[in-house]
């Protein structure tokens, strides 16, 4: 039988947890990654920030996803009806790429997986975690693999990667209900056989509802002339629009002018799934022998695509503290993780509030030529630098984004 103990396991092979490993493999540090599902597999969350290239570097994984295809994202493009404002990253205020890129996370997850392995990080696929052993000085997990053997490892610290698994805030009762209100998104992959010359593929195109602002859809141009479209409301105003989710994503389509008329005839190549209710949160963060990176913490909403960016923030911050602690180092996992980490969280929360409430929708459709810092400022947190303390919009995002809608009322 192989042994599968090592210094760090690590629950799930996604963004947060194939980062990490990469992190602390280079660090000298022998890994287990406990992964459920079968590689390559889907999964939503496809339009990247450029702050993530940053955490990408510090994983040594530029160049793999550099070369590997992926459709260059230097940008966004809002839309309502006929108002439209374009945001390009590059007239940003804080200093780092200005690109990035939209990717199939099934191509994207399997790469960063590889990496990791190339690191050094043992990864057990088809090996899903259903329990959790604090230890005295470290902790053991146990599980089954695809066959329905049973194994278990022990590490000195383990990292919950688990995203909506949720491994470690289910078995240790850490789950909290997150302060947003239920959302539910429709979405799908289509071949979007879009040729309107007005349309940029390297931007990520957001469109609000002409009537309800509360909805709004995505549009994520791949390489392949293929796209992923998704919709976001509340259950009530998306259901209202058929009888199931098929009917309801390609009458929502339909119902946007713009969409018919940069996108009359798209092929449907993927099933139309559905997510309801994914906002979540939890009481903690980490605790003696354990953190909770990406998902598996918190997770606001898409509006601004910035779960991977926070997932990857979260393994950098927790995979280079910990490899101070495994050194011997007394690490203050409340300052040094989660207050730092929340420092990001909480600016793409105010950012969220504000998008729902109206004022960033303003600020953004209403004023797109206001050429100033300000708008530079709001676009670094738009790029993912939500942790650049000289930035304002940082620390006091909902409260200067209101003062600066105001001016123009
Ligand atoms: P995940 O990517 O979820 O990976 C977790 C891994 O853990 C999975 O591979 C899973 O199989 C594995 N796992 C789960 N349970 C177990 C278990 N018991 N045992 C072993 N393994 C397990 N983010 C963006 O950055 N850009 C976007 O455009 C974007 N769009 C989104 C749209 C919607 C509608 C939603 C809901 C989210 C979106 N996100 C987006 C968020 C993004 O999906 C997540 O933030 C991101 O995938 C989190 O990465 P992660 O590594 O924490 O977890």
């Amino acid at each position: 039988m192989i042994n599968k103990s090592a210094d760090v396991l690590i629950i799930g092979a996604g963004p947060s947890g194939s980062l990490a490993a990469a992190i602390l493999c280079r660090a000298g540090y022998s890994v287990s990654v406990f992964e459920r599902a079968k590689f390559p597999r889907f999964c939503i969350g496809e339009s990247l920030l450029p702050q993530s290239m940053v955490f990408l570097a510090k994983g040594g994984a530029v160049p793999i996803i550099e070369q590997a295809g992926f459709q260059l994202k230097n940008g966004a493009v809002f839309q309502c009806g006929a108002r439209s404002s374009s945001i390009d990253f590059s007239e940003k205020f804080t200093a780092g790429p200005s690109q990035t890129f939209e990717v199939q996370r099934a191509r994207f997850d399997s790469l960063l997986a590889e990496h990791a392995i190339e690191c050094g990080a043992k990864i057990y696929f088809e090996h899903s975690v259903q329990s959790y052993q604090d230890l005295e000085d470290g902790a053991c997990l146990e599980g089954e693999d695809s066959n329905g053997d049973h194994y278990t490892a022990c590490g000195k610290f383990v990292l919950d990667a688990s995203g909506y698994g949720r491994v470690l805030p289910t078995l240790l009762g850490l789950e909290k209900p997150s302060s947003f209100p239920v959302k539910k998104a429709i979405f799908t992959h289509l071949r979007d056989n879009i040729a309107h010359p007005a349309f940029d593929r390297n931007k990520i195109l957001i469109t609000i509802h002409h009537s309800n602002p509360e909805i709004w859809y995505w549009l994520i141009p791949f390489s392949d002339g293929t796209s992923s479209i998704g919709v976001v409301g509340s259950v009530d105003d998306i259901d209202a629009f058929g009888k199931d989710d098929d009917s309801r994503l390609k009458a929502l389509i339909y119902d946007d002018q713009h969409y018919r008329k940069i996108m009359p005839a798209p092929d449907y190549i993927r099933i139309i799934s559905s997510i309801t209710g994914y906002s979540c949160g939890v009481k903690k963060l980490y605790g003696k022998n354990y953190a909770l990176l990406g998902n598996a913490g918190e997770f606001i909403d898409p509006i601004f695509s910035s779960g991977v960016t926070i997932a990857f923030k979260s393994a950098d911050l927790a995979a280079n503290l910990l490899c101070r602690q495994l050194q011997g180092e007394t690490i203050d996992w409340e300052q040094e993780y989660a207050a730092s980490l929340m420092v990001g969280v909480n600016t793409f929360k105010a950012f969220v509030e504000s998008w729902y409430e109206g004022t960033l929708q303003k600020v953004i459709l209403d004023h797109p030529e206001e050429d100033s810092e300000i708008k530079r400022m709001i676009i670094s947190i738009l790029a993912g630098y939500a942790w650049d303390e000289a930035n304002p919009f940082v620390r006091d995002g909902k409260r200067l984004l209101s003062i600066v809608a105001d001016r123009f009322s």
